[in-house]
């Protein structure tokens, strides 16, 4: 048996530059790997890929990404046996923390290492972006740079252990809809400034590159789900250093000087009913050793 942690990440910049004539966008991101986890186990079985999915409220056939990813190591390396994979879910689901793509690059990597097949992270990576575009960034995570539709990867030097809170409104919100419809606003949003963030990386090691944290889909789900707004307030009157939505939302994350400080702010948001306990977290940067 073995275990492997699929990790949740944060977007401190995501620009969206195009739209490709196959209908997908075009991006230029920096991913965050953040202490908040999944753990996947993993045992060898006769036949079949069963999932265990606990007390999570996602599928365990094959619509559940973990099935897929599965699927396609056993696939690819002619494994003519079973595995059964159990889940237990910690990152909140349909969030903006690409808690589904890391679900399947963990199950790219758990299988790789149970059946000893020797794929490498660049092909475990090339079979994750047919699984969901967050998939190649998540097969090792960290501080990256990710363009194309998100499976370009410039890997960069990991940040400090930055203390941030963390927090998803009750609602979820559908990727592929807020995609959608940042299409019929696109001319007329603010676009963030990612290289100044990249350039600020360089030269300092402190909080300073969170001036330039931005995120375009920020236009497209707040209306949809006000509450966005209202945590960021409560977080901005907490004293944070920078505060800004993940990935296609709704979740908030707020950079903060210390570990009290944070969980005051969390308090805060705790109070205002916008969150469920299990989706409100403390919690630092982080980069994930390889297996
Ligand atoms: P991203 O940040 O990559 O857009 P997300 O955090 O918005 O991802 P996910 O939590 O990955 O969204 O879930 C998106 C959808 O994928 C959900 O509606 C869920 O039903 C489906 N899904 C399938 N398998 C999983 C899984 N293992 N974990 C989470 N969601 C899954």
């Amino acid at each position: 048996m073995i275990t492997e942690r699929a990790y949740a990440k944060i977007n401190l910049s995501l620009d969206v530059t195009g739209k490709r004539p196959d209908g997908y966008h075009e991006v230029r991101m920096v991913m965050q790997t953040v202490d908040i986890y999944d753990t996947l186990t993993f045992e060898k079985a006769e036949a079949g890929i069963t999932i265990d999915v606990g007390r999570s409220p996602l599928p365990a056939d094959g619509d559940n990404l973990i099935y897929k990813a599965a699927k396609a190591v056993m696939d690819r390396c002619g494994l003519n046996c079973g595995v059964s994979i159990s889940l237990d879910k910690h990152i909140p689901i349909a969030a903006g923390m690409a808690g589904g793509s890391s679900d399947a690059a963990a199950a790219l990597r758990g299988v790789n290492r149970l059946f000893e097949c020797g794929l490498s992270n660049d092909e475990l990576r090339e079979m994750g972006v047919k699984i969901g575009a967050d998939v190649p960034y998540c097969v090792e995570g960290g501080t990256v740079l990710a363009e194309g539709i998100g499976e370009k990867l410039t890997f960069l030097s990991p940040l400090p252990e930055h203390v941030l809170a963390v927090a998803k409104p009750k609602r979820g919100v559908s990727t592929g809809n807020i995609y959608k419809s940042l299409d019929e606003i696109f001319d007329t949003v603010a676009h963030p400034d990612v290289d100044a963030m990249l350039n600020e990386f360089k030269t300092s090691k402190d909080l300073s590159f969170t001036k330039y944290l931005g995120n375009v889909l920020e236009y497209v789900t707040v209306p949809l789900c006000p509450e966005v707004d209202k945590i960021k307030k409560i977080f901005m009157g907490s004293g944070t250093g920078g505060t800004l939505m993940s990935g296609s939302g709704p979740t908030v994350f707020a950079f903060f000087e210390d570990k009290e400080k944070a969980q005051e702010a969390i308090e805060k948001v705790r109070e205002s009913g916008l969150c469920r306990e299990e989706e409100l977290f403390v919690t630092t940067l982080t980069s994930p050793k390889k297996p």
